[in-house]
């Protein structure tokens, strides 16, 4: 069957999400075609891109990056260049727009994303704060317009690959995989002297520096416990953790007949956007899949909380819900910030957390602009934090 071309808009283009979205799309250019991408600063590899892939349309939301392309013509005369934040909004609603690839870091993706869900358009849901910070927002906008959200976070893709064809009421709980990240064998009394360094070296992703630090804290499957909760609609009685240090199995669906459904591929991001991009139809991937011809092998274990307090934060801000989840995640963006510029050491993270979730007064913000309100007065009341051992 002859599958029309999809147009693809990739937000965060420069990034690692972005690189291996870029990966797909040489792949498979019969299929997907390459029309915006944006970047934040980084206007050399922006350019780079626009000239591989002969893109129309390019995004630099930093200010000065977009005058200092412009006066030095970096880009190819066939891209149009556009500046600042407003612009995302505009290259993620272009008429000819099929799909966006939500590849950006940080609360920024969250006007742009709801624009495009308005618009009816499909979304590759990578940035985990579109649904941490704007859950009920996004969800209902989605339903609203039919806007289709296709997860591209490999647990939620794994998740979302075993639900298809069965009905959710016979799923008994959902069971997402975790690496543990690279401290998951440290000795814990150890972990107070963690460097940056060793914080942003993964063992398995090879991912961008704040996600690799969430990852060792266990603070972004906290934030996949919050979008799992939004994507599938479970209590989150229902949504379980396990480690699973080679990564492989990305994540189960448990049903209420003692059946579980897995999903298995290498660590690679790659085949998680490519089913994404592609969807509803399959294609060769990438790269190699697993070959069952190697041995190999598969350990799972319950977390233990105490190695790991981001965890126990996150399921604890998911019982209370409400803003506790847009506080969560500011506060632990700012609490990473400042643990790689060495204003604090990697203990103080969960402090941190756990600080800026005791200030919250239980209210549940009735708009996006209420949303985004919250999400600033706790990244001050993160910045404010003093750590008594740095
Ligand atoms: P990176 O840091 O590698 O890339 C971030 C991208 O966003 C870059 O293109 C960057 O541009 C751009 N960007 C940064 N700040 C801003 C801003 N203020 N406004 C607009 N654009 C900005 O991040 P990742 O690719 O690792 O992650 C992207 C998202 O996907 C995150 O939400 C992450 O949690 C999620 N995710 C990532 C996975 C991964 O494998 N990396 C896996 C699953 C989810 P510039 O280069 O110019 O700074
Ligand atoms: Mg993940």
């Amino acid at each position: 069957m002859k599958v029309a071309r999809k147009n693809v808009v990739l937000l965060g283009a420069t990034g690692s999400i972005g690189a291996n979205t870029l990966r797909v799309l040489r792949k498979h250019q019969n299929k997907l075609k390459l029309i915006a991408v944006t970047a934040h600063s980084n206007d050399q590899k922006l350019a780079d891109i626009c000239q591989e892939f002969k893109v129309p349309y390019a995004t630099l939301t930093d200010s000065s990056a977009y005058k200092r392309a412009k006066a030095e013509g970096r880009f190819p005369s066939e891209t149009q260049l556009f500046g600042g934040n407003d612009a995302l909004i505009e290259i993620s609603t272009l008429e000819e727009a099929d799909i966006i690839v939500l590849g950006v870091v940080g609360a920024c993706g969250l006007k742009p994303a709801l624009a495009a869900i308005d618009m009816g358009k499909e979304i590759a849901l990578a940035n985990k704060e579109l649904l941490v910070l704007g859950g009920s927002f996004v969800i209902d906008a989605a339903k609203r317009s039919g806007s289709r959200l296709l997860p591209t976070d490999s647990e939620h893709n794994a998740i979302f690959q075993c639900l298809e064809g069965h009905c959710n009421e016979d799923v008994e709980k959902l069971i997402l995989t975790a690496s543990g990240g690279q401290f998951r064998d440290a000795p814990i009394q150890k972990l107070d002297s963690v460097t940056p360094a060793d914080a942003t070296q993964h063992p398995n992703w090879s991912m961008g520096q704040k996600i690799t630090v969430d990852s060792a804290t266990m603070a972004n499957k906290g934030l996949e416990l919050f979008e799992a909760h939004w994507l599938f609609n479970l209590e989150p009685s229902r949504l379980e953790v396990v480690l699973h240090p080679q990564s492989i199995a990305h994540s189960f669906v448990q049903f209420v007949d003692g059946s579980i459904l897995g999903q298995f591929t290498p660590p690679s991001m790659t085949f998680a956007i490519q089913h994404c991009l592609l969807y509803p139809h399959r294609s060769a991937s990438v790269e190699p899949t697993l070959d069952f011809k190697q041995s190999m092998q598969w350990d799972f274990r319950a977390p233990d909380l105490a190695r790991y307090p981001c965890l126990k934060l996150a399921y604890e801000s998911l019982y209370t819900g409400g803003n506790a989840l847009a506080i969560y995640n500011a506060s632990n963006e700012i609490a990473v910030e400042r643990f790689l510029n060495g204003s604090i050491n990697y203990l103080d993270i969960p402090r941190i957390i756990d600080w800026c979730l005791s200030n919250d007064t239980n209210s549940v913000a009735t708009s996006v602009e209420a949303l985004i309100e919250i999400d600033a007065l706790t990244r001050k009341l993160a910045n404010a934090f003093k750590s008594s051992s740095v």
